[in-house]
C-alpha cells in the first residue's frame, strides 16, 4: 500500500496497491527475489526463524517475498468489502493448489462431494489419485438441491463439498449460498474453484466458503505468460498450520520469476475483466443468432440453464463461452481451420482470444460417449473472448464459420 493507514474503497484500487512492501533500496516493484535460501546473522537467529519467535524468510520453498505479494494481493481481492481475513498460499500450478488442499484436510474414509462438471484435471485427481488413498468421490448435478441435502444429511463420511462454478467447459453454474449454506448446516468443509469467474466477478467467501483455489494460469495472470496456483482458507491458523505444513512437504511452491509476472497481471483484473465480460456478451449474442450454431453456453444468455444462479452470485457472466457447431466433428475442425486472427490452443484468461475444439484436441481419444457424458459433443467449441476490439473478433468468427 502506499501508506499503511490508507484503506482502498474500490477494488482496482486494492489490486495495484495491496500486498505491496516498500522496497529497501526503493525499487518502485518488488524485485524478483531470485534465491533459494536466506542468511542469518548468527546462529541464535536462525532458532528464532525456525521457532517461528521471529518472523521472516528461511527457504523458498516456504515462502519468498515474490510469492508473498501476489498471495496477499489475491487474499485482498477474494475479501474485498467482506471484513474477513484469509491466508493464500501459491503454488507451481492450480493443480498443486488442489492436491494441497485435498492432502491438507481429508483422510482415508473421507468422502468428497462434487458436481459433474468439473475441470478434467481436477475429476481424474478426485478419481485416479484421491480414490487409491481411500477418498472416495460421490459426484452429482450439485443444481438439484434437494439431493445434494439427501446426500449431505445422508452420510457423515462426507467431509468436503467440492465446487468450481462457472465450470469448464459447460459454463453450468451451482448455487454458492445455497450449497455453501447446506453444508455448514450439516458440518461440512466447502472449497470452490473460482478461476473461471476471478475474484472480480465472484467472491466465494462472501456466501462462506472455507476455501477457494485458483488456476492462476488464466485470468489472474492474464496473459499466458506463466503457470501457477493458488489456495486460500479462511481459517488463517488452519492455513498457517495443518495447511502450510502439507504444501511444504509437497514441495509444489511457485517461483519468484512467475510470482513477479503474477503480480503485475494481478494489477489489471478489473478493467481486464470488463472488456473480456463485454466482448464475450456480445460474441455469444452473436453465435446465438448464427445459423450453423445449434447452441450456445453462456451465463449472459437468458437461454442458459443457469443464468438466475449467474446473476444472482456474479457480477457479469465472464470472458469464456462455448457453442456447438451443427455441423458436429468436421464442421469443429473447419471452423477452427478458418481462424485468422484468433488463435487455436487451450486454456484461457489471456488477452487474445482463444478457441479450442475438445473433440480434436483435449479430448482426442476420449471415447464420444464418455465425452457427451461432461457435455464435450463433437461441434463443441470453447471459447475464451479476449480483448481485442470487438468488431476484429467477431468478423474473424464469421469468416470462419461461413
Ligand atoms: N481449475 C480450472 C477451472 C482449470 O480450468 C484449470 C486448468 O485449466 C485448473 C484448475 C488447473 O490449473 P493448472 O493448469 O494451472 O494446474
Amino acid at each position: 500500500m502506499p501508506d499503511n493507514h490508507f484503506k482502498p474503497t474500490g477494488f482496482g484500487s486494492a489490486a495495484v496497491h495491496a500486498g505491496h512492501e516498500k522496497d529497501p533500496l526503493h525499487a518502485h516493484l518488488t524485485p524478483i527475489y531470485a534465491t533459494s535460501t536466506y542468511l542469518f546473522d548468527t546462529a541464535e537467529q536462525g532458532m528464532r526463524r525456525f521457532s517461528g519467535e521471529e518472523p521472516g524468510y528461511i527457504y523458498s520453498r516456504w515462502g519468498n517475498p515474490s510469492f508473498t505479494e501476489a498471495e496477499q494481493k489475491i487474499a485482498a481481492m477474494e475479501t474485498f468489502g467482506l471484513n474477513i481475513e484469509a491466508k493464500g498460499i501459491l503454488h507451481a500450478s492450480g493443480m498443486a493448489a488442489i492436491a494441497s488442499l485435498m492432502l491438507a484436510v481429508l483422510k482415508p474414509g473421507d468422502k468428497i462431494l462434487s458436481h459433474y462438471s468439473l475441470y478434467g484435471g481436477t475429476e481424474e485427481l478426485i478419481h485416479r489419485v484421491l480414490t487409491d488413498i481411500g477418498i472416495t468421490p460421490i459426484i452429482m448435478d450439485l443444481r438439484n438441491l434437494e439431493a445434494a441435502e439427501d446426500a449431505l444429511k445422508g452420510d457423515a463420511a462426507i467431509k468436503m463439498v467440492y465446487l468450481e462454478t462457472p465450470a469448464n467447459p459447460t459454463l453450468q453454474c451451482v448455487d454458492l449460498e445455497a450449497l455453501i449454506g447446506l453444508a455448514r448446516q450439516y458440518g461440512k468443509m466447502t472449497a470452490c474453484d473460482n478461476t473461471f469467474a476471478t475474484p472480480y466477478l465472484q467472491q466465494p467467501f462472501r456466501f462462506g466458503a472455507d476455501f477457494i483455489v485458483h488456476s492462476t494460469t488464466k485470468f489472474l495472470n492474464g496473459h499466458g505468460t506463466a503457470i501457477g496456483g493458488i489456495l486460500l482458507g479462511r481459517d488463517v491458523d488452519q492455513m498457517k498450520t495443518v495447511v502450510t505444513k502439507t504444501h511444504r512437504l509437497l514441495g509444489g511452491n511457485a517461483n519468484p520469476f512467475d510470482a513477479f509476472l503474477l503480480t503485475n497481471g494481478l494489477k489489471t483484473l478489473e478493467i481486464r475483466m470488463e472488456r473480456h465480460c463485454s466482448n464475450a456478451q456480445a460474441v455469444a449474442e452473436y453465435l446465438e443468432g448464427h445459423p450453423k450454431v445449434s447452441r450456445v453456453n453462456h451465463t449472459g444468455l437468458a437461454s442458459h440453464p443457469d443464468f438466475a444462479i449467474a446473476q444472482k452470485q456474479m457480477r457479469r457472466a465472464g470472458g469464456v463461452l462455448s457453442f456447438e457447431l451443427k455441423g458436429g466433428f468436421d464442421a469443429g475442425v473447419q471452423t477452427m481451420n478458418g481462424l485468422q486472427m484468433c488463435l487455436r490452443t487451450v486454456s484461457l484468461g489471456t488477452c487474445d482470444t482463444l478457441l479450442c475444439h475438445p473433440a480434436s484436441m483435449t479430448h482426442y481419444g476420449v471415447s464420444r460417449e464418455q465425452r457427451e457424458q461432461y457435455g464435450i459433443t463433437d461441434g463443441l467449441i470453447r471459447m475464451n473472448v479476449g480483448i481485442e476490439n470487438i468488431e476484429d473478433i467477431i468478423a474473424d468468427l464469421d469468416q470462419a464459420l461461413g
